[in-house]
C-alpha cells in the first residue's frame, strides 16, 4: 500500500494491474470486455490468433486470477469444448469525472464499467486551480477503498481519444490546460483526458445500450450538441479528435441564429439554450429553464410546442445526414435535453423519412436517459481502455 499525498493506493499482489500486461494479453483482456464471455475459439477468431498461441496468453492470466473460466459454460451445446473466458472486472478500479462548466460528476467503477461509489461537487469558478482542488478531493473520497488503477477525465473541448491536454473548452473557458499533468502530480494516478461525449459512447459500448453492436452513434443534446460514433468495435477520435463535430451543420433554411451567428444549423434549435430562450423570449419570461420548458409544452402551450418541434426536425435532420454517410442502424440519443422527446419525436421522425437517402435503411433510434453519472461512467471506462490500447507509459508527459 502507498500513500502518495493522501490517496490510498492498495494493490493486490496477485493480481497484475492492466497497464503491466504485454500487447497479447491487454488485447485478450479488451476482447474479454467488449464482447465477454467468450470461448476460446471465438477469442482466437477476434484476435487472428492460433490455438496455441492464445493458450500461452491466456495460462498466466488464469493462473493470476486477473481471468477465469466462467462457472456456467453458455456455448457448450454449441460444440465448442470448454468454458468460455471471463475477466474478473472486480480487481481493477478505475475513477471517471464528468467536468461541467459548474459541477463535477464522478463514479468509481470497476474495469467493465459497474458503478461502485458516485460522488459530486458545485464549483465555485473554473479556475485551474478550484477544479484541480476539487477533482482531487473527490478523488481521495472514493479512492480509500480500493486500489485505482487509472483516473479519467470527460469535458467538452477537442481532444484525442486519449489526451493529456484540454483543448478549446468554452464552458470553461480553457485552451491548452494541462489537466492530466496537474491531476497526476496531485493524486499520483495515471490520468487521462477525453471529449466528454466520446467518453459517454465508451461507456455506452461497453457496458450500456450499445454493448454487442458494432456500429452505431450516440447523439448529445443539453447545454451543447455532441456526438459518439462506433464504426467496427471502435470508437473513432480521427487524427485531430475532431470525428463529431455536428453542432454547427445547417438543418433549415430559417429559424434562429446560434451562438456563432448562424441561422438554421442544429445548435440554433437543439441546444438548453435555444430551447429556453425560443420559448421564454416570445413568452417575455426570463425563468424559463429546461424543466419549465417541458412543463409548458405537457401543457399545451403553443410557443414551446413549436420550439419543440422544431427541435425535431433538426434532430432528425442530423440523424439522416448521420446514417447517410456512415450507414449506421442505430442512433442512441441522450443528455439532459433529451426530455423534448415527449413532444419533438413526431416532427423527428418525419425529418428522418424526408432527408434519409431512398437507398439508405432507417435506423433504429434509441432514446437513453441518464444523469451525468453516466458520462462520468463513461470516463471510467475510458481510464480503462487508456491502459489496455495505450498504456501511459508511452506519455513522456505523464512520466
Ligand atoms: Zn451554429
Amino acid at each position: 500500500m502507498n500513500e502518495v499525498q493522501g490517496v490510498c493506493v492498495q494493490r493486490r499482489a496477485d493480481v497484475p494491474t492492466l497497464d503491466s500486461l504485454g500487447p497479447s494479453a491487454r488485447a485478450v483482456v479488451r476482447a474479454l470486455l467488449l464482447a465477454g464471455p467468450l470461448s476460446r475459439a471465438e477469442l482466437a477468431r477476434r484476435l487472428e490468433r492460433s490455438p496455441a498461441s492464445l493458450t500461452k496468453t491466456t495460462r498466466p492470466l488464469l493462473i493470476s486470477g486477473l481471468i477465469r473460466e466462467e462457472s456456467a459454460p453458455s456455448s457448450e451445446s454449441r460444440g465448442r469444448p470448454g468454458a468460455p473466458l471471463v475477466l474478473d472486472a472486480s480487481h481493477h478500479r478505475f475513477i471517471g469525472v464528468k467536468v461541467t462548466s459548474d459541477e463535477l460528476y464522478a463514479v468509481r467503477a470497476d474495469a467493465s464499467g459497474q458503478v461502485e461509489a458516485t460522488g459530486h461537487r458545485v464549483l465555485a469558478d473554473s479556475e485551474e486551480a478550484t477544479v484541480v482542488a476539487e477533482i482531487v478531493d473527490l478523488v481521495n473520497e472514493m479512492g480509500e477503498t480500493g486500489s485505482i488503477q487509472a483516473l479519467g477525465v470527460g469535458l467538452a473541448g477537442q481532444m484525442s481519444r486519449f489526451d493529456h491536454t484540454v483543448r478549446s473548452n468554452t464552458y470553461l473557458g480553457w485552451d491548452q490546460v494541462p489537466l492530466a499533468r496537474l491531476l497526476e502530480q496531485a493524486t499520483g494516478i495515471p490520468t487521462v483526458l477525453s471529449g466528454d461525449a466520446r467518453a459517454l459512447t465508451a461507456g455506452v459500448q461497453w457496458s450500456g445500450p450499445g454493448r454487442g453492436m458494432s456500429d452505431f452513434a450516440v447523439l448529445t443534446v443539453g447545454v451543447g450538441v455532441g456526438l459518439g460514433i462506433v464504426l467496427e468495435d471502435r470508437v473513432l477520435a480521427g487524427p485531430t479528435g475532431n470525428v463529431g463535430m455536428l453542432g454547427h451543420n445547417r438543418v433549415s433554411d430559417s429559424g434562429p441564429l446560434c451562438a456563432r451567428g448562424h441561422r438554421g444549423c442544429a445548435s440554433s434549435f437543439l441546444t438548453t439554450e435555444a430551447i429556453t430562450q425560443g420559448i421564454g423570449v416570445p413568452l417575455g419570461r426570463v425563468d424559463v429553464d429546461l424543466a419549465t420548458a417541458f412543463a409548458l409544452a405537457e401543457a399545451g402551450n403553443e410557443v414551446a410546442l413549436r420550439v419543440f418541434r422544431d427541435a425535431g426536425h433538426a434532430l432528425g435532420v442530423l440523424i439522416a445526414q448521420l446514417v447517410n454517410i456512415l450507414g449506421l442502424p442505430a442512433v442512441i440519443l441522450a443528455g439532459d435535453g433529451l426530455g423534448m422527446l415527449a413532444h419533438a419525436r413526431p416532427s423527428m421522425d418525419a425529418a428522418i423519412a424526408e432527408h434519409l437517402d431512398p437507398n439508405a435503411t432507417a435506423p433504429s433510434v434509441v432514446a437513453f436517459t441518464s444523469g451525468f453519472d453516466e458520462w462520468a461512467r463513461g470516463a471510467a471506462v475510458v481510464a480503462c481502455q487508456w491502459l489496455l490500447v495505450d498504456p501511459p507509459t508511452r506519455h513522456p508527459e505523464s512520466a
